[in-house]
């Protein structure tokens, strides 16, 4: 992404009412955690994607982010947030696999303490890097790295956020989990439906999982 001028504000098809209409969106479609709501109201999605896509920023849907990723559509990325706070105790350490644009680090920010994300591509890694610097982010840190192995020297954490799609839950993810924590994950792989799972670490050895919606996710990719 080319250097720019921040408007974080935004105007016409990038403003607060527009963003207020995605977040009417939203809660038609089924979303009910307020907080996620709120905080979707307030992030720029125009800044998170290339600016001759800003106009489309607020449509729900999933764009292009430039070496064949996409940054998530709204509602998926309000679904698997309100998944990740569902728990018993509300996470503070969240691991975040595929940084991509950054925007589902920036809706995570203001709800948990941290957020630690990975991305394996590294012209995003660093792009994103710096959008959420100049943005005035304190909570995220951001880290070059397959996350297919999780990030052992920060583990555990009380929630595991994946946005893209491996064949089988990667083991790592699941060893990484606190006791309590939940890892929301797309699994299913490509050109196969991927299904969104909640799987819940309720002792050492012993996990719950449940399913939610269909989606579609860009694949999960092992190496750098
Ligand atoms: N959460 C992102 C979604 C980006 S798409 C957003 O809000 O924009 C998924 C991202 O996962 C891509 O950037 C892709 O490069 C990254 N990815 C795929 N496999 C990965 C892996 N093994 N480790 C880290 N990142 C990975």
């Amino acid at each position: 992404m080319a250097e720019r001028e921040l408007d974080v504000e935004g105007i016409g098809m990038t403003s607060q009412r527009t963003r207020n209409r995605l977040v009417e969106r939203l809660r038609e479609k089924g979303i009910r955690n307020e907080d996620v709501l709120y905080v979707m109201s307030k992030v720029p999605r125009h800044l998170f994607v290339d600016e001759a896509m800003a106009s489309r920023s607020y449509e729900d849907t999933a764009l292009p982010i430039g070496y064949g990723q996409t940054i998530s559509q709204p509602y998926i990325v309000a679904r698997m947030t309100e998944l990740l706070l569902e728990g018993e105790i509300p996470p503070q350490k969240v691991l975040e696999v595929g940084t991509g644009s950054g925007y589902q680090a920036a809706v995570l920010a203001p709800l948990v303490k941290t957020v630690i994300t990975v991305e394996r591509i590294e012209p995003l890694f660093s792009a994103t890097r710096a959008l959420l610097r100049d943005l005035g982010y304190r909570n995220i840190r951001t880290f070059l790295s397959d996350g297919s192995w999780g990030l052992a020297q920060e583990a555990p954490f009380d929630a595991i956020i994946v946005t893209a799609a491996p064949e089988k839950v990667p083991p790592a993810l699941l060893e990484q989990l606190a006791i309590g924590g939940r890892l929301v994950i797309p699994t299913g792989g490509q050109g196969r439906p991927q299904v969104l799972q909640v799987i819940t670490r309720l002792g050492e050895n012993e996990y719950a999982t449940t399913n939610h919606e269909y989606v579609q996710f860009v694949p999960m990719i092992s190496g750098l």
